[in-house]
């Protein structure tokens, strides 16, 4: 059994649903996670903004737009009458009960409830659509099965046998189809897990499962070994360990947060990046097998500020990095990367909203300089440091760019520099050059 999830714009308009009805109907009893149509979770969101400011008006047009989007949809998918009725009923009774949060002050149990509508339609439209072409598919409410534990974390347990019980209950079942991101709390409220957390419910449902694969199917084929909007020839990297995704994620790659596939690394279950419109590509395998001694991938993060802190009393003492480390700590900012020497100590920040302050607690320990628009960079493989000849390589290929830091060591997966804005182009297509 697998785990297929498609995100937003995968259901993004008629055609691609149909499309993604062809792609899962081709093998029998997978488990299908969807996501709400692309721009519907942000429209109840902002149906919610509105209902909490009070303005109705604002939400009811928020809400009338979404409604005659839907209707194009539901007009468009279905010639099949029984069928239509179906997912028209179904849709109006969703909107129903969006009007229904219009007549009193918003809560937070009814945010919840606005929010998980998304995935309710386009998990009914999936149905519907199916019947009319003849494929035997079976919905798993995520609500019947899908629970977190007062510390939010999912409560594998509880949905490992609710869910085996809801596909037992349905041996006749080609396909199950499944909400993403939607579940209920601890005190049994539907809640979810958070933006973007279709990909976590796809990793839970692969571990619990013990699935023999979790595929996620987005709009590129996998994950590239370096940004094709800087680098020509780039080439999707055919495999990834679980520890060299994590590392990318942080630049914002096409990939998976980390913690999203957290269940499915720790239950041992590869996670597969697939493309729905190449869906014969191979896209890239995510798994746990031992490191491959490759270079995988070029990254690169923008708006990075560097901040040195450098002073003669660090020379031999020691709780100099603690003072540091904890100023960031108290102004909630997390550093990034970091490079000590005997008198000082440089990091970055992505987020430099509370530069200032930083700054300013900073100088009770030591000189402090910043230096902004810089670029981390980073190569992402197998990188063990007795393998000798990666670190050397990487240097050479950046031997003509001027490099504010350089970080490795940290994990067997990664090394990273870096350098100033107008520099990183230069930086990517040298390393790209140089290692592929
Ligand atoms: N529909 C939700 C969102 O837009 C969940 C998801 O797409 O993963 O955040
Ligand atoms: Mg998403």
């Amino acid at each position: 059994m697998k785990v297929l999830k498609f995100g937003g714009t995968s259901v993004g308009s008629p055609e691609r649903i149909k499309h993604v009805a062809s792609l899962i109907s081709a093998e029998k009893r997978n488990v299908v996670v969807l996501s709400a149509m692309s721009g519907t979770t942000n429209s109840l969101v902002e149906i919610a903004e509105y209902l909490y400011k009070g303005n109705v008006p604002g939400a009811q047009e928020t809400l009338n737009a979404l409604e005659a989007k839907y209707a194009g949809v539901v007009g468009d998918l279905f010639h099949d009458g029984t069928c239509h009725a179906k997912a028209s009923e179904a849709i109006a009774r969703i909107f129903g009960l969006l009007r229904s949060f219009f007549s009193e002050p918003l809560t937070e149990a009814g945010e919840k409830e606005i929010l998980a509508q998304g995935e309710l339609m386009s998990t009914a439209l999936m149905q519907c659509y199916l019947e009319q072409s003849g494929v035997r598919s079976e919905l798993l409410p995520a609500l019947d099965y899908m629970r977190t534990l007062d510390s939010g974390e999912p409560d594998m347990p509880h949905i490992a046998a609710r869910l085996r019980r809801l596909i037992d209950l349905a041996p006749h079942a080609d396909i199950f189809i499944t909400q993403g991101y939607i579940c209920r709390n601890d005190r049994g409220g539907i809640d979810n897990l958070k933006r973007g957390g279709s990909d976590y419910t796809a990793s839970i449902i692969g571990a619990v499962l013990q699935a023999d694969e979790i595929q996620i199917w987005t709009d590129i084929d996998g994950m590239h070994n370096n940004d094709p909007r800087f680098v020509e020839g780039t080439k999707p990297v055919g495999s990834l360990h679980f520890e060299e995704a994590a590392e990318l994620a942080y630049f914002g790659a096409k990939i998976l947060h980390p913690s999203c596939v957290l269940p499915a690394k720790l239950h041992n279950i590869p996670v597969r990046l697939l493309n729905t419109m190449q869906p014969e590509a191979p896209g890239t395998l995510i798994c746990n097998t031992a490191p491959d001694g490759a270079l995988k991938a070029i990254a690169a993060k923008d708006n990075i500020t560097a901040i040195k802190v450098k002073s003669g009393r660090m020379l031999l003492a020691y709780g100099f990095l603690h003072k540091v480390f904890e100023t960031f700590e108290n102004h909630r900012t997390s550093i990034d990367m970091i490079a000590t020497s005997e008198v000082g100590v440089s990091v970055t920040v992505d987020d430099d909203s509370r530069l200032a302050a930083i700054v300013d607690d900073l100088k009770h320990f030591g000189t402090v300089s910043v230096d902004r628009d810089m670029v981390i960079i980073c190569v992402v493989g197998d990188l063990r440091w007795e393998e000798c000849r990666f670190q050397a390589k990487v240097l050479e290929a950046l031997s003509d760019i001027p490099l504010r830091m350089i970080s490795y060591g940290g994990s067997n997966y990664n090394i990273s520099v870096l350098v100033r804005r107008d520099d990183k182009i230069k930086a990517l297509k040298a390393l790209s050059q140089k290692l592929f």
